[in-house]
């Protein structure tokens, strides 16, 4: 007798980076400038190890203001993956958006769909890792973060602060005040 395996669906965790995995200092283009915010990667580890995937969506606009290139940005990513490879916590895709509609480097002038509030990045990772949004969250500290993850059909939306913003007043939203909730916050719904 033959039993079927039903294929658990893909889940997935949709993480901004700067002010929610690293200090924002405005323009992290260098390593020197990227620092772990507190238990970002047991945090991290510990989501991974609930069955999620994990997954970075970040304007860099950095790049179009020519305050760093692509290739730092490639940098930085690498030492952020390294440093998380120990708590099994490194994250599984990382999609940025280069571009700004007022970049000085021209290559990257342009009114884009992958620039947040703009959805472009997250329809594209939901494709490529064969993801349903209802299986599905994120998480920000700006309201264009879960703006854009609302847009792609996103419905559990994690505000990473502790102050609400007016500007997402009609959206659907938790406070998580300190990342290391996330979790046990899961662990609760499921
Ligand atoms: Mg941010
Ligand atoms: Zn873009």
């Amino acid at each position: 007798m033959r039993t079927t395996q039903k294929r658990m669906p893909n889940k997935a965790i949709f993480f901004d980076r700067d002010g929610v995995i690293n200090r924002d200092y405005g323009y992290v283009g260098k390593i020197e400038n990227f620092e772990f915010l507190p238990e970002v990667q047991e945090t991290l580890g510990r989501l991974k190890a609930l069955g999620y995937k994990l997954i970075l969506i970040t304007n860099q606009s950095g790049i179009a203001r020519g305050r760093y290139t692509e290739a730092d940005f490639w940098q930085v990513t690498n030492y952020m993956q390294q440093q998380l490879a120990p708590y099994q916590a490194s994250f599984d895709a990382v999609y940025f958006c280069p571009h700004h509609p007022e970049a000085q480097v021209l290559e990257y002038r342009r009114q884009c769909s992958c620039r947040k509030p703009q959805p472009g990045l997250f329809l594209q990772a939901l494709a490529e890792h064969e993801l349903q949004a209802e299986h599905c969250l994120a998480v920000g500290d700006q309201p264009r973060d879960l703006i854009a993850a609302s847009r792609a059909g996103i419905t559990r939306l994690y505000l990473n602060s502790s102050t609400d913003n007016p500007e997402l007043k009609d959206l659907y939203h938790q406070l998580l005040p300190k990342l290391s909730l996330l979790p046990e916050l899961l662990q609760a719904v499921a």
